[in-house]
């Protein structure tokens, strides 16, 4: 009887034993590819999502730095009769790229005055200390600035000046103001801005620049934003469509040196007339 019973019992058992290993992976494996699918649905959606946001931002970052709309006290600069170009630095007349990588100088643009450059060097670039952070991470951010700023040395002489007031160049980690797209009156941050005045001082048109860096831009992406507005502020006024060059017109993830295409371009621009260093003549 016991026997019976246990003999069974185990039939039972391996009745499920078997309806267990038979009928499971029959339930479960269509659940187990519906849920891969789904779940691969969603990584790739998820996937997308971060694509576009990363496209997105890329946008929205776009020609943000780039502004020429400050142009202050025109009105009372007498215009030169002729444009006229200067001797290069010792440092970019040297410059010689062995690669020919080429250049984006068609991408420049000259301003009324000529292209935007520089003839009384060195260039003095004053970077205001942050009032608003910190000691120590005011101190981190003008030091990263610096470095970056400096980069540009090995091509146009540069100096960096404590008193503002002489500066040619004032750099500041200040929000800029915001970008309001003219068709959609849609209001955008920007990472940087850049503008420029024209001036005459002993009746020399010259010319000075302010660089807004936003606070929301720090480690690589700060100096990444230095490096592409120092080269708006030394006469790149345009920017390159490639990734590889610091004035590629759009902030990239993984930020990149100086380019031979950009020293390239910087170089053609300098060798461009101007009315920019030059005495004026009276009409
Ligand atoms: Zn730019």
């Amino acid at each position: 009887m016991n026997r019976q019973k246990t003999q069974g019992k185990r039939q039972n058992r391996e009745f499920i034993n078997h309806l267990i290993s038979r009928l499971l992976p029959m339930f479960f494996r269509p659940v187990y590819w519906q849920f891969k699918k789904v779940f691969h649905q969603l990584l790739n959606r998820k996937l997308l999502t971060v694509l576009t946001l990363l496209i997105s931002t890329g946008l929205l970052i776009a020609f943000s730095c780039f502004s020429e709309n400050a142009v202050f006290g025109e009105q009372n600069i007498l215009i030169t009769l002729n444009q006229n170009t200067h001797p290069l630095p010792p440092s970019l007349e040297n410059w010689q790229d062995k690669n020919n990588s080429g250049d984006y100088f068609d991408q420049i643009q000259p301003t009324k005055h000529g292209y935007l450059i520089w003839s009384n060097f060195p260039i003095k670039v004053n970077i205001q200390t942050p009032t608003n952070i910190n000691q120590q991470q005011a101190q981190t951010w003008v030091n990263q600035v610096s470095q970056t700023v400096m980069e540009w040395n090995n091509y146009l002489p540069l100096e960096i000046i404590e008193n503002p007031e002489n500066a040619d160049i004032k750099i500041s980690r200040q929000r800029p103001p915001l970008q309001i797209d003219p068709q959609t009156k849609v209001s955008r941050a920007r990472s940087a801005l850049t503008t420029y005045e024209v001036y005459t001082k002993d009746n020399i048109l010259s010319h000075r620049f302010t660089i807004l860096l936003s606070p929301s831009q720090t480690g690589e992406y700060l100096k990444s934003a230095a490096r592409h507005e120092m080269g708006h502020a030394l006469g790149i006024w345009g920017h390159s469509l490639l990734q590889t060059d610091a004035l590629y017109f759009s902030q990239v993830r993984e930020p990149v040196a100086i380019s031979h295409r950009d020293v390239n371009t910087l170089k053609k621009v300098y060798q461009q007339s101007t009315n920019l260093g030059w005495k004026q003549v009276e009409n």
